[in-house]
């Protein structure tokens, strides 16, 4: 297996081709960024936690039946994936009210709701990532309705299933941010990371805050926190 060029470098990951076609290599960074790329800083060792606790994640879902692009891990910051076309979607799904659905709806963080939400945003930095609905989706042939609903079927079902994964290490899911691909052969897959940089992550006793709002918010001890989720997740195993 050769790493060949790089064929994408986002905001905290780099994607390199291989040799094999339908495969790549994610390699995770220490690099931290909010706000769509305005604030940036860096986590030390945050690259390596972030590709431990992804491919954790996701080898749990695969076994409970969600396809994702996970293959194996090959390094500390390195995973192996199937190489898909991603949608130029971000599927949020929320269990409790934080951030940006607290500020649009006017309720406190923490709020609780009868049912997840699931939203979705158009993957466009240049427009910073606006919310669109089904509608738009359709329309703009980001996907086909079939896909929509299979998108929207695999990302309720892996809320619940990190849900109660979470919570058996006493940490609250409050929301999460999934993208999903296609590979070759036309299938639909969970891709890019889980982790504290996509999830908001809440210990369950005191709400305490464990995930990238630490460096959003300045709230200090960023790596601290990032370390609490992989070690609460690996003392699990
Ligand atoms: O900011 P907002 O409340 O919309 O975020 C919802 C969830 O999506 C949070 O868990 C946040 O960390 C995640 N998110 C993300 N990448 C973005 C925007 C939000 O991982 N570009």
């Amino acid at each position: 297996m050769e790493k060949k060029q790089m064929l994408y470098e986002g905001k905290a990951k780099k994607l390199f081709a291989l040799d094999t076609p339908d495969q790549c290599i994610i390699s995770y960074k220490d690099d931290a960024t909010a706000f769509n790329g305005l604030k940036k800083g860096f986590v030390s060792g945050k690259g390596i936690i972030n590709n431990k606790i992804s491919g954790l994640l996701m080898s749990v879902l695969e076994g409970k039946g969600i396809p994702t692009h996970f293959i194996k891990e090959i390094s500390k910051r390195e995973m192996l994936v199937k190489k898909v076309e991603i949608f130029p979607l971000e599927v949020m799904v929320r269990n409790v009210a934080a951030s940006s659905l607290s500020k649009r709806l006017g309720l406190p963080e923490g709020a609780k709701m009868k049912q997840p939400i699931i939203e979705f945003c158009y993957k466009k930095d240049e427009l910073g990532d606006p919310m669109i609905n089904e509608y738009h989706i359709l329309a703009m042939d980001f996907a086909t309705k079939e896909e929509l609903d299979l998108i929207t079927e695999y990302a309720l079902k892996t809320n619940q299933i990190l849900k109660e994964y979470f919570l058996n290490i006493k940490i609250k899911l409050i929301d999460i941010k999934l993208e999903f691909g296609k590979t070759a052969d036309g299938k639909i897959v969970l891709a890019d990371e889980i982790s504290p940089d996509t999830c908001r992550l809440w210990d369950s006793i005191t709400n305490e805050k464990l995930d990238r709002d630490r460096f959003r918010r300045d709230l200090g001890g960023v790596e601290e926190a990032y370390n609490e989720i992989f070690d609460r997740l690996f003392e699990n195993i």
